[in-house]
């Protein structure tokens, strides 16, 4: 479910304290001191708060100390920034590969601002309903962008640019054979999942890949798979409208 009311980051009340105490920004790690935030103690700074869809998953994303590609990617999802369908999802794959890939390697996080607006700008050309007008889901090609950073690829390279490919190839393979009307949610999260395996295998670095939460916009899908989606909760263990706190997250 997405938030739009309270809490951003958790839907939960926004305490306003008489006296302003220093919080660190949920997304984008900024410290502030404020007199806002919820009872779990989440605080939004004003930039991330008013951001657009694409600037927020590049601040937060360029920042966080979230090691989980899962979990940030369902952290951003849930902001009401970001749409339940919507281009932003092929910036936000390459953008939670490449913070979890630096997080894994130990590289450092002024190249992956810098690689993370790079990406940013190559998904750009990925436009909304790219799956099912040019036959190829952004989310995947968003795993691809994040190849093609990481290894350096050109259209001239050898194997950096079959890395690209392939692994674009498998995420479109594993979204292709779930079938069904796009969601992307569901595409984003199977594009993670599939690029940290690939990224496992390819480079034997290990990205975190906790379980995926039970999906939780499966009320704002219309076209929702349910029963035939991986990631659909299963109705006897979870209630749909339950929020997933931030505090399970527990991210950055
Ligand atoms: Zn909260
Ligand atoms: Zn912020």
């Amino acid at each position: 479910m997405e938030y739009g009311t309270g809490c951003l980051v958790c839907g939960d009340e926004i305490i306003y304290s008489a006296a302003a105490a220093t919080f660190t920004c949920f997304y984008c790690g900024v410290t502030k001191e404020t007199n806002a935030s919820c009872r779990m103690g989440h605080f939004v700074c004003d930039a991330c708060h008013n951001a657009g869809a694409c600037d927020l998953i590049e601040r937060c994303c360029s920042n966080t100390d979230c090691v989980s590609p899962v979990a940030l990617a369902m952290t951003l999802m849930k902001n009401p920034a970001v749409k339940m369908h919507g281009p932003e999802h092929h910036f936000l794959v390459p953008a939670v590969l490449l913070t979890a890939f630096h997080a894994a390697t130990n590289a450092g996080k002024g190249t992956l601002a810098e690689r993370v607006r790079e990406a940013r700008k190559r998904a750009d050309d990925v436009k909304g309903g790219f799956c099912g007008f040019q036959g190829a889901c952004g989310a995947a090609i968003g795993a691809g962008i994040f190849m093609s950073i990481v290894s350096g690829a050109t259209p001239l390279s050898d194997r950096e640019r079959k890395l690209s490919n392939l692994i674009t190839a498998e995420c479109l393979l594993a979204i292709a054979e779930n079938g069904g009307a796009r969601c992307c949610k569901r595409e984003t999260l199977r594009a993670i999942i599939t690029g940290a395996a690939f990224v496992q295998r390819e480079f034997g670095v290990d990205i975190l890949v906790d379980p995926v939460p039970p999906c939780c916009f499966t009320n704002m899908n219309r076209e929702c798979l349910r029963e035939r989606c991986g990631f659909y909760p299963d109705a006897r263990e979870v209630e749909m409208i339950t929020p997933i706190q931030g505090a399970e997250i527990q991210c950055p």
